[in-house]
């Protein structure tokens, strides 16, 4: 894929290169457009200026809040997980800085990325809207409720570590929808994905070990 080659997205250029193939495909994401999109999308756009240096090392960064942007592998992973289409609609819930819902928003049609942090949320839109990424929403509130408003989605990427599934969420998916979400304890998680079948029942499998912040809301943890 060319990059554009202009503003924002041209500058680190070579790091991000070094990236997705270091950090990226050595480690087995395979999935091209995915790679193509983690090439397209300037982590540091993201990144607090404080951590700048840093905006392309192999693990999370701190963004403020007590909160992270997530480590560029856990992101390829779950978009690879996520299995999306050019004409589908995903769900962010956990927007953060709004890296994972950029990169999301080059995989499909339509993303909805929901925060429960009003600041946060508001750091991201202006990171996204300087892309010109525009088509993605981006709304406040608890992700552990989805989104009713353009539901059903093809695809749900949760960005916070969950003592279970969230059911709203399932029920917001399309028969065949993907939700990839860390299940575990607050401190230690598996990245599963969860797939709904054609009778609303879902299936299980399980893939990478991970450590995510903690999903607040009614279906997270209590005081996280
Ligand atoms: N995908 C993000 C990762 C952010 S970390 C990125 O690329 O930067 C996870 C985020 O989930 C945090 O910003 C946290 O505030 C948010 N969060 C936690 N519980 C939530 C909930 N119930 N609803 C929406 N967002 C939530």
């Amino acid at each position: 894929m060319q990059p554009e080659r202009q503003g924002i997205r041209e500058e680190r250029w070579s790091e991000r290169l070094a990236m997705v193939d270091q950090q990226l495909r050595r480690r087995g994401i395979h999935d091209e457009r995915v790679l193509s999109a983690m090439l397209a999308v300037p982590r540091h756009a993201f990144v607090p200026p404080a951590m700048q240096y840093a905006a392309y090392e192999d693990r999370a960064l701190p963004i403020g809040e007590g909160q992270t942007i997530s480590q560029p592998y856990m992101v390829a992973r779950a978009c690879e997980l996520a299995a999306l289409g050019e004409e589908d609609c995903a769900l962010d819930v956990g927007a953060g800085s709004g890296y994972q819902a950029g990169v999301l928003a080059q995989l499909c049609a339509r993303v909805v990325a929901i925060e429960l942090v009003e600041k946060l949320a508001e750091q991201a839109d202006r990171a996204l809207a300087a892309l010109g990424i525009d088509n993605l929403r981006l709304v406040t509130g608890d992700g552990n409720n989805g989104f009713r408003d353009e539901a059903p989605y093809d695809a749900i990427v949760v960005a916070a570590g969950a003592p279970g599934v969230p059911t709203a969420l399932v029920e917001q998916l399309k028969p065949e929808g993907r939700l990839v979400i860390p299940l575990g304890s607050g401190e230690m998680q598996t990245l599963a994905l969860i797939t709904k079948r054609p009778d609303g029942s879902v299936d299980r499998a399980d893939y990478d070990p991970c450590v995510y912040v903690p999903l607040r809301g009614s279906g997270g943890w209590a005081d996280a």
